[in-house]
């Protein structure tokens, strides 16, 4: 075991705050990384705050992690000190159930290891995530990340991205196809980058009307405003597939009126309160509701190479560790232009 530094909390109510985190040292099959970009997920906040009341303390949020790997253990196939590397919200699973035998680790029987708040099956407590000088995972579970895109825009890719490019490939988008998505923030921008590389006709729907350049910008082919219902109406049955990513309480009913027959909705958003959906919203057409959880481990690998193909990175705005309360606060009013990503070179090296 060794100490490195981060930033934690020890209660829903207190800042995060600088602190000493424990690490395995590195076993046969595990990677060191020395961490230097992590972006800043919404799911953080809910964990430093115990917003769905399962957080451990001290909690270290963080699972949009790349950085360079500075040890491996013997069995270490594929990686090398030296080479930069990427972990997303998933550090482990038990690799036996047919979930994880199908590579959809997120889906584990078993209950997958999350980056952060999870048992540690290693030392014990919790494990400890990226806002943090150094991390050590199995190599099963560290990607390889794309050499030509700047390193802390990649860093959202990990969990922003991957949770929209999974149910877009699952769905098959591609040329052809109008495809929506619902709201511009951390995971929409990302839902309008990735469905116009894919191919597809893609339409974003906003509360704002002042996101509508920047949508165009990012791939969106149209936008329409949700609160116009002529707008909306204009668009009815016309959908072949739709990406909800909004994480505040809205009309669900709204959308699903736009899919045509066999359309597919799926929700990436979490609100907090249960969504209402019209039973004849889908009974008519034949319309699917269906939602969908980050991805496995080789389906996050593609992702990363297919962002390296096509030049896809997240538009981000880089703070320093000691900002995180100030982005916390930002991103509840939706002030932030895609993602936040902190800078690691802030973090100090003792605590
Ligand atoms: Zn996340
Ligand atoms: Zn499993």
């Amino acid at each position: 075991m060794f100490v490195c530094t981060g930033f934690s909390t020890g209660a829903a109510d207190q800042p995060l705050g600088l602190a000493k985190i424990n690490r395995r040292d590195p076993g046969p099959r595990d990677i060191e990384i020395k961490i230097r970009y992590c972006g800043v997920c919404h799911s953080d906040l809910h964990a430093a705050r115990n917003e769905w009341g399962n957080t451990v303390y001290p909690c270290t949020p963080g699972h949009e992690i790349v950085g360079e790997i500075t040890r491996v253990g013997a069995e270490v196939t594929g990686f090398k000190v030296g080479e930069l590397a990427g972990v997303g919200c998933l550090v482990d699973s038990c690799r036996t159930c047919s979930n994880c035998k199908d590579g959809l680790e997120q889906y584990c029987e078993n209950g997958f290891t999350g980056t952060y708040n999870s048992p540690d099956a290693h030392l014990g407590g919790m494990t400890q995530g990226g806002y943090s000088s150094h991390v050590v995972v199995d190599q099963d579970f560290v990607l390889h990340l794309p050499e030509n895109l700047d390193l802390a825009a990649i860093a959202p890719l990990l969990c922003a991205g991957i949770t929209t490019y999974s149910p877009l490939r699952h769905w098959k988008v591609g040329p052809g196809q109008k495809v929506g998505v619902v709201g511009l923030g951390g995971l929409g921008h990302m839902g309008v980058k990735l469905a116009h590389a894919m191919g597809a006709r893609v339409v974003l729907f906003t509360t704002s009307p002042g996101k509508s350049e920047d949508a165009k910008r990012l791939g969106a082919d149209e936008v329409v405003v949700s609160k116009n219902a002529e707008e909306m109406a204009a668009h009815a049955t016309s959908f072949d597939f739709i990406l909800d990513t909004v994480a505040a309480d809205h009309d669900v009913n709204a959308y699903l009126g736009l899919l045509k027959r066999d359309g597919t909705m799926v929700q990436v958003g979490a609100p907090e309160k249960p969504l209402a959906v019209s039973a004849f919203s889908v009974i008519f057409k034949r319309r699917n509701f269906a939602g969908s959880l980050i991805g496995g481990i080789a389906e996050t690998q593609e992702m990363l190479d297919f962002c390296g193909e096509k030049n896809i990175v997240s538009d981000i705005e880089i703070i320093p560790i000691q900002k995180i309360e100030e982005a916390y606060a930002r991103m509840l009013k939706s002030d932030v232009k895609y993602r936040f990503v902190i800078d690691m070179a802030s973090l100090p090296e003792a605590a």
